[in-house]
């Protein structure tokens, strides 16, 4: 058995800060000596930019490694960056959706061709798109737990019943050791009396599910993703560096 730790960063919603949270980490952790492999699971390619590579210069990606064209080793680059390996992704994956339909194992192509790597890696972050699709299904099947990344506003515990009834079907077809991991909140901003509700609403109903770690609203991690290098490491100081690395070491203490 492996004893690398896969990691889905997933939630259909859009703009909640999955991509914010996957570049972040994987630095984290890799600033921790940690041997990390950054997925990009999403068409938009944020986290192959995030991570200082030009996604339309990449000569493979994930879309490749979907398709069975290529190894997961051919398409694999380095974020110098960030320190970890990357697979990137651009808007060729957008068409992946519709051809892996046809294909056999349609669930489990990513998790097959991660299987010859895995033992290489501490950790393996997968960056999703925002939707529940064939693509998250992969990352779903792959990893064996689940990070939910959640904006602390009024809308936020919408959509997360359909996401958790996904996670419990991906467990009893697909994936039977896959568990939440943990609820993330993100864009918190202690001064406004809503994320403050939501935040302890969130841990009223999912108790020890929800990370200790508040990630603020801070303009750093915004910034960041345009200089393309991690905010942990482009200014380690800032309040939002602070806490992707609070969250590392949160995950490092907790147990397998
Ligand atoms: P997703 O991947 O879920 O769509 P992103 O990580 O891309 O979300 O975040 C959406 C936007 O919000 C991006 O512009 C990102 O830079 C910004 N952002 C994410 N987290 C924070 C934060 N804690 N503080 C400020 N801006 C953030
Ligand atoms: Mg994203």
């Amino acid at each position: 058995m492996s004893t690398t730790r896969v990691l889905a960063v997933v939630n259909q919603k859009g703009g909640v800060g999955k991509t914010t949270t996957s570049v972040n980490l994987a630095a984290a952790l890799a600033q921790a000596s940690r041997r990390v492999l950054l997925i990009d699971l999403d068409p938009q390619g944020n986290a192959t930019m995030g991570s200082g590579v030009d996604k339309r210069a990449a000569p493979r990606t994930v879309y490749q490694v979907l398709l069975g064209l290529c190894e997961l080793t051919a398409a694999r680059m380095r974020s110098e960056q960030g320190g970890y390996d990357l697979v990137p992704a651009n808007r060729e994956l957008a068409g992946a959706e519709v051809e892996l339909v046809e294909l056999p194992g349609r669930e489990s192509r990513l998790k097959a061709a991660l299987e010859r790597v895995l033992g290489e890696y501490d950790f393996v972050l997968i960056d999703c798109p925002p939707s529940l699709s064939l693509l998250t299904v992969n990352a779903l099947t792959t990893a064996q737990r689940v990070l939910i990344p959640m904006q602390c506003e009024y809308y936020a515990l919408e959509g997360l019943s359909d996401l958790v009834a996904t996670i419990k079907r991906v467990r009893a077809h697909l994936n039977p050791q896959l568990e939440i991991a943990g609820l993330l909140r993100t864009m918190y901003d202690p001064r406004n009396a809503l994320s403050q509700q939501v935040s302890q609403q969130l841990e009223a109903h999912f108790g020890d599910k929800v990370y200790r770690t508040l990630v603020p609203r801070n303009v750093r991690l915004a910034e960041a993703p345009s200089y393309g290098v991690p905010a942990v490491l482009w200014d380690a100081s800032s309040k939002g560096a602070q806490a992707y690395l609070a969250l590392a070491s949160e995950i490092l203490g907790a147990a397998a």
